[in-house]
């Protein structure tokens, strides 16, 4: 079995699993109880919470522990809009290729009078600072900007973005989900206000995960009751699973530099064998890129059909994200970037880790290849293209 779907999910590695067992086993207490099994919990919590604002350069007030990043992403966009209407500033500037729990509370926002500017993508996947500048209007209250893209990994220029908000006076959210642990994120050095986090794409457990939020921003409770998390995220903390985040992330960004480098030189060889392949191409920018991701599309293929291939000879890809897959719509983030809706259906992401081996690369290309060509021979789309009917687009 090849596991190349980090990007859906990650493995959770041994010391993260360790240390959510132990948690779960002997520090059961409630964290808001009194008594010493409470407070034994409570000062976990507290550990990982400075370990945590530690990794991003942040102080242990400015985080907040969710359930993961679509809720950190809910109450960053909600908190600033809740604040934006406030002071009488109802626009939003994104872009088209975020994360559907950025764009879908975006669209509720809409649907309640926020006037919201989708920034373009370009062809190669990274948005143009000057661009987010000329969108930033008097009444704009948030610009929200994803750290890397979740489809096609590439990484925006997030540190000038958040220069060009403080300089205007505008809050600055980022969707840090696909970055965190996998390359260097700063908030101090980044001009980031808040960011979203989630342990599972960085070998931690599912289910949890963090939002930053710079001292002095009022955040909107998204769940009311108890005073958990400073009054700002009711209900008892998932003290196992927030642990287990803390070590994975000490884990990954102790490795980083490492990791990063060893990935990368596996990710230019996969993205080198595949172009092999007459008339695919990748999707993204090829250097301003997640060390793991590679997303190609083929010409004349169905990309589901591709999947269901490559899990026959125990590869785990994806074509699209996860969230969506099961919907025939092609990826939003492939229309983003240009694609045509025939192209875009083609697509193919591959994302490794530092477990994937060189063995494991070249069986991938040699499978995909292999899978490639054999869909190709029945694909009437394939035969009208090769017969000159219709043109070739890649
Ligand atoms: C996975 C992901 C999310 C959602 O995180 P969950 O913890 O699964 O809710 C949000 N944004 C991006 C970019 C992601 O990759």
């Amino acid at each position: 079995m090849i596991y190349a779907d980090n990007a859906a999910t990650t493995r959770m590695s041994e010391t993260a699993i360790n240390t959510m067992v132990s948690l779960m086993q002997e520090t059961y207490g409630n964290p808001s109880s009194l008594y010493f099994f409470g407070q034994k919990a409570k000062e976990v919590l507290e550990q990982a919470r400075e370990d945590i604002a530690a990794a991003i350069g942040a102080s242990p007030k400015e985080i907040f522990f969710t359930s993961g990043g679509s809720e950190a992403d809910n109450q960053a966009i909600l908190s600033a809009a809740e604040l934006g209407k406030k002071a009488g500033k109802m626009h939003i500037v994104s872009t088209a290729f975020e994360h559907h729990a950025v764009l879908h509370t975006l669209e509720k926002l809409k649907k309640n009078g926020f006037e919201i500017t989708l920034l373009d993508v370009h062809e190669n996947g990274v948005i143009l600072p000057e661009e987010a500048e000329a969108a930033i209007r008097e009444d704009t209250c948030l610009v929200t900007i994803m750290y890397a893209n979740n489809e096609i990994g590439t990484i925006q220029p997030i540190r000038r973005i958040g220069e060009i908000c403080r300089k205007k006076g505008v809050l600055f959210h980022t969707d840090a989900v696909q970055a965190i642990g996998h390359i260097p994120v700063n908030v101090v050095d980044d001009n980031i206000d808040m960011l979203s986090a989630s342990a599972h794409k960085f070998h931690g457990p599912k289910g949890v995960g963090f939002l930053y939020a710079k001292k002095g921003i009022r955040l909107t409770n998204l769940i009311e009751g108890g005073a958990q998390e400073r009054g700002k995220r009711a209900g008892t903390e998932n003290v196992p699973g927030i642990g287990a985040m803390a070590e994975a992330l000490k884990e990954a960004v102790a490795g980083l530099d490492k990791n990063a480098a060893d990935i990368s030189a596996k990710r230019d060889k996969l993205i080198k064998g595949l172009k092999e392949i007459p008339h695919c191409a990748l999707n993204g920018d090829a250097e301003r890129r997640l060390p793991g991701n590679v997303n190609f599309c083929f010409e004349g293929i169905e990309g589901e059909s591709l999947l269901l291939l490559l899990d026959d000879k125990g590869i785990q890809a994806s074509s699209g994200s996860a969230c969506t897959s099961g919907s025939l719509d092609p990826s939003h983030v492939l229309l983003a970037i240009g694609r045509v809706h025939d192209v875009a259906h083609g697509s193919l992401r591959l994302t490794i880790s530092e477990e994937t081996t060189d063995n494991d690369i070249e069986c991938i290309i040699k499978s995909v290849k292999e899978v490639v060509e054999y869909l190709r021979g029945f694909s009437p789309v394939w035969r009208d293209l090769v017969s000159g009917k219709t043109p070739f687009i890649l």
